[in-house]
């Protein structure tokens, strides 16, 4: 991203060309001018490598995310994604399980082979994230700079997301906290922003993949499910961010959407996450030649 600023030099005009990316030199393509892979043992994510993941938007017990993760494991998922602190706009809504949600998740790492995903809301639960693969800072945390200077402290990648209220500047200035806090496994996560149309749950902002790749090396995951909001919706939104260049989808894949606990709307079921799978593959096969 370019500005063109105008100063003064010894009587003259002059007009300055003024880069962004100062401002984020580490997650910036000064840092690195070959994109970021991160290697989580069993897949890589960013650099060419495409990494699916998904689950249900909350741990709800350990049967439910035991199957859910046989099922999208079958179905080629790569990372298993499951929420035991749950950010709810209303504290009388399913908060997560907390402890056992991660040690139920954990399990289903241990059945599966999955790498695990999970959202962390605060500093003070950084140790039941020792087994977790990847910590996710959600859309609402996004500028905890507190958290995030934590995270810098770890050598585990952080998944970013982008706050819904937030500029794509905003996001890298949150992805320098981590990394120059000496973490450089930052992803970063479009999961939609807030416009003023009320039919979707949020906009996707698809150039913002595109915009990324060309200001970041990090890679650059999508999330359709809190983009949308719909189950409908997931599907065409999550083959568009493969078709845009994205290292990565997250969804949201239930047993039983009617009965979730949370997210159940925007959920897709496992037989409709298997037939997704498939055409994401083919959609890769056409971006990556
Ligand atoms: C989630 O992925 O579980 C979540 C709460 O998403 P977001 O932070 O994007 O709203
Ligand atoms: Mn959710």
């Amino acid at each position: 991203m370019r500005f063109w600023a105008l100063t003064i030099k010894e009587g003259y005009i002059m007009i300055d060309e003024y880069r962004e990316s100062v401002s984020y030199p580490m997650a910036g393509k000064e840092a690195n001018k070959t994109p970021s892979v991160i290697d989580l043992g069993t897949c890589k994510l960013g650099g060419g490598h495409f990494a699916l993941i998904a689950g249900p938007c909350s741990v709800e017990n350990h049967d439910q995310i035991l199957s859910v993760a046989e099922a999208v494991k079958a179905a080629g998922a790569d990372i298993l994604r499951g929420g035991a602190f749950k950010p709810r706009t209303s504290p009388y809504d399913f908060q997560g399980l907390h402890e056992a949600g991660i040690r139920y998740l954990l399990e289903a790492k241990r059945a599966t082979h999955l790498p695990v995903i999970s959202e962390i809301m605060g500093v003070n639960d950084l140790d039941l994230f020792s087994d977790v693969d990847i910590v996710q800072v959600g859309a609402r945390n996004m500028q905890n700079f507190e958290l995030l200077k934590k995270l810098g402290q770890l050598k585990k990648p952080v998944l970013l997301k982008r706050g819904m209220g937030n500029t794509l500047l905003e996001l890298l200035m949150s992805a320098e906290y981590v990394i120059s806090g000496g973490n450089e496994n930052v992803i970063l996560c479009e999961r939609g922003i807030r416009t003023f149309e009320p039919y979707t749950r949020n906009t996707l902002d698809l150039s913002a993949v595109a915009a990324l790749h060309e200001l970041s090396h990090l890679p650059v995951v999508v999330d359709p499910s809190h983009a949308t909001g719909r189950w409908q919706l997931v599907p065409p939104m999550a083959m568009a961010a493969a078709a845009a260049g994205a290292d990565g989808l997250m969804i949201e894949v239930h047993n039983d959407p009617d009965h979730a606990l949370s997210d159940g709307g925007q959920s897709i079921t496992t037989k409709r996450f298997a037939a997704l799978s498939e055409k994401i593959k083919k959609i890769r096969a056409v971006v990556s030649e």
